[in-house]
Order: structure tokens, then sequence, then C-alpha cells
């Protein structure tokens, strides 16, 4: 094709050196409020539950349904006249910002609507790279949707580039980084190929990076699993907002990580990571792997599962699998079973026995979260060293940084400060090291 033989000539004409990653964590301002439409043979509304789990990773609140059962989309507008004006009728009756299809639309399709619709319009395709866009960590992450993001873009340049321009950013138009989508075609190659040769040289620094992983002293849980098994609504069900307050600092610096206290006092960091798609589009495979490798930085896997999908048993597999093919598959990890509010009792006894040692919880209810949380302390590891400090008065930062990072076992005032018992990582045990009283010895 001759889309590549240019982008190969782009790769060797220009030298160009790694330079800075792209950085900025996207922040959710407002939410957006997006109308969902599906086509297909026999489809119904909840055929679109995955999309607005989708939407609302995004950060965009369903606000409509609008699905047109037929065998193929209309080529020129993706849903048929009659439709169009429903859709048009609901879009601004419900005052929503944006519409977002459930499959990927040709460039023309996506022009014509926006154009008919006069609000922004995001197929499945662009929704899943902002996803993905969100939850980039890594430079290879980043790097990996941002080449996505571009190979989507390049074909789509004239007409959705200057609509998006228009129709100004949010949902659908985020990038990894600062970097503004550009358009311009001959950058935009130039820029591919030198994505293509950054990850070249990023993958190979990976596994270097993972054998080097930083020791927070807060053990890392990772929620990963299939979107819509309930990850957010468990997330939220395992903090509460109390704790969220309380830990501004963890808020402000990334929106889908927070602090959770567990029985006897112990603390972890969840996130809420990118989540499984069923029918990912083939070219998002690589952006989708990278950036889950995340998942493999955590202590601990919280692997969520929807036990009312039919497809439960391919769903638990593949997560799984893909953790396996990551790096991930050694980490301890706890199966739980969500929705269990939606099961009658003899089907619940049915997945215990199928899954032992997993863990039935109704994110929604609240109900097994507490016994989930016990199932945590006991399966989350300790941080190693026990050790007692002594705080002069006048360091509460110590004290402050301590309760911050580690298990603050007991606390008891003296004359000239605060004797601390806590158990703590390596790293902030050698920043305390000058404290230390007791302990710093054993493991
Ligand atoms: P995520 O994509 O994994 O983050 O899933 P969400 O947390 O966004 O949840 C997807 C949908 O499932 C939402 O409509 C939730 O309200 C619903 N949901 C989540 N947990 C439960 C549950 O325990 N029971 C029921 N009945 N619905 C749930
Ligand atoms: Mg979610």
């Amino acid at each position: 094709m001759p889309e590549r033989d240019r982008t190969r000539r782009a790769r060797r004409s220009t030298r160009a050196t790694l330079e800075s990653p792209l950085s900025a964590t996207w922040q959710p301002a407002i939410r957006e409020r997006a109308v969902l439409v599906g086509v297909g043979p026999g489809i119904a509304d909840e055929d679109l539950d995955e999309l607005a789990a989708l939407a609302d990773s995004a950060g965009a609140d369903t606000v409509s349904r609008v699905v047109q059962s037929r065998s193929e989309p209309d080529p020129a507008t993706f849903i048929g006249r009659g439709k169009l004006e429903e859709l048009h009728h609901e879009v601004h009756a419900r005052d929503a910002g944006s519409v977002i299809l459930d499959q990927e639309l040709t460039p023309g399709q996506l022009r014509s609507l926006e154009e008919r619709l006069g609000v922004k319009v995001i197929d499945r395709t662009a929704l899943i790279l902002d996803i993905f866009a969100l939850h980039a960590r890594s430079r290879e992450g980043k790097a990996q949707v941002e080449l996505a993001q571009l190979n989507y873009l390049l074909p789509r340049l004239r007409g959705w580039g200057e609509a998006m321009s228009r129709l100004g950013g949010g949902i659908g138009t985020r990038g990894p980084g600062e970097t503004k989508m550009e358009v311009d075609r001959q950058h935009i190659r130039r820029r591919i190929a030198k994505l293509r040769r950054d990850i070249k040289t990023l993958a190979k620094t990976r596994d270097l990076k993972r054998s080097q992983r930083q020791d927070s002293g807060i053990p890392q849980i990772a929620i990963a699993g299939y979107t819509n098994a309930g990850k957010s609504t468990l997330m939220r069900q395992l903090t509460g907002a109390d704790v969220v307050v309380a830990d501004q600092l963890f808020a402000t610096l990334d929106p889908t990580t927070r602090r959770i206290e567990l029985p006897g006092r112990r603390k972890a960091v969840v996130s809420d990571t990118v989540g499984f798609v069923g029918k990912l589009p083939h070219d998002l495979v690589e952006a989708f792997r990278s950036t889950l490798e995340e998942v493999g930085m955590a202590d601990l896997i919280l692997h969520v599962a929807d036990a009312t999908s039919h497809a439960l048993d391919e769903q638990v597999d593949a997560v799984r699998r893909v953790l396996g093919e990551i790096g991930a598959g050694d980490l301890p990890e706890v199966l739980v079973l969500n929705k269990i509010d939606r099961l009658a009792g003899s089907h619940r006894a049915r997945l215990a026995r199928r899954f032992p040692g997993s863990v039935p919880v109704s994110a929604l209810t609240g109900e097994g979260v507490e016994g989930l949380l016990e199932v945590l302390g006991e399966r989350i590891p300790r941080p190693p060293v026990e050790i007692t400090l002594l705080v002069p008065f006048g360091r509460e930062d110590v004290t402050a940084r301590l309760y911050r990072e580690a298990e603050v076992l007991s606390t008891e005032l003296d004359t000239t400060g605060t004797i601390v018992k806590a158990r703590v990582g390596l790293r902030l045990l050698s920043a305390v090291r000058g404290f230390v009283t007791d302990g710093a010895a054993s493991g």
C-alpha cells in the first residue's frame, strides 16, 4: 500500500532521538451527557450496556439509548433516515453533547452524522482509544496509544478532524499527552514513524523496569476485568467518599487511584485499570496490552467478573490468559464474582463450586464487600519491616508520612516526642532511619 511506503520512507529519512515522554494526566472536569446508538439485527437496549460502561470510563453519562434493528448500517449515515430524526430529537431534548456509536464508522458516516446532528459524534474505536489514553502510564503505553490514535485519525482528517476542532474537546478527543491532534498529514506520518521507533526501544527496557519495581510501602491492588463487570462500582464501594476526601494527594495524582483501609488498620492503594472489551478492534490490541501492563506493577490483582454474564467462564479465562502474557500471571489474584444480587441462591452455590476461593459480592448493594475486605487483608503482603521510632516534637511531617505510607501499629506520647510502632517498606525505612530506636535490623 502507498500509505505504508510513505511511512517507511519517513522512518528512514527522519533522524530523531528519544525525547521526553508525553505527560499530563487528564482530569475529569464536568461529565458529558451522551446518547448511545446501536445498529444490528434484533438489537435491544441491553446490548448497549458495555458501551454505557465504556462511556462511563471516559467520563460521559448515558442520558438516552437509541437502537435500530437492521442487518446492515446505512452506508451514508449509519442509521436510517427515520431513526436519524428520532436521534436528532433525543439529542436536543436531553441536551446531550455527544452521540456515541457502538461500532466503527466510516469517515463519511462520522462526518455526515455530525453535520446532521450538530453535536460531536464518536464511534466505538475512538471511545476505546480515549479510555486507553486515560489509563496509559508508562512511556511505552503512551506511545502505543498515541500510535493507535494517529493511525485511526489519519484517514479521517478531512472532515472529521475539522469537525472535531469545530465542536471542541472532551471525550473522544483526548491524547495521552499534551500533543494536539495536529491536522497535518505529513506531520502525523513523521510522528507515527517516530513512535514506532520509540516503541521498539522502550520495549527493550520494559523488563528491566519491572525488576526495579518501586517499593512504595503501601500494597498496590489492581482491579482488572471486563468492561461492565462492575470495576468502577466496586471501587466506589470499597473506598467511600470520606476516604477520598481524606486522600486528596492520591485523588489529584490520578483519578483512577484511591486508598482504602483494610481490617486491622492495614492500608492499600486500589487502581481501577483499563477494562477488557469485547470485539476489540485488531489495531487496538497492542495499545490495550501496554496500557494494561501497569497491572504487572501491583502486589495483588482483584479480578472482577460479571457473574451474570453468559460468557463468564470465557471472560475469566481470557483475563487470566492476557495477564499471564503480560507477565502478571504470578501475582496473587482474588476473583470477585460480582452482581450476585441478580442471581438465585442455587445459582450462587453452583458458581462457588465452579470457582473455588472466589468471593461473591454485589458492588451495587454492598453485599459481600465486608467479606472481600477481609480476604484482601489476608492476601496482600504486609510491609516487610517492623520498627519502633521516636519522632521528636516538631517533626510531625515524619508522623504524617508514616501514616500515609506505612502501617502504623501504635503511637504513644513520650516526653520528647511520639513513639511510633509501624511496619514499613524498605524505601521508607531508609528515609526515616534516623528516628528508629528498635527493630530496623529485623525482617
Ligand atoms: P466497569 O466497566 O467494570 O467499571 O463497570 P461499572 O462499574 O461501570 O458497572 C457497569 C454496570 O453494571 C453499571 O450499570 C452498574 O450499575 C452495574 N453494576 C455494577 N455492579 C453491579 C452489581 O453488583 N449488581 C448489579 N445488578 N449491577 C451492577
Ligand atoms: Mg469502569
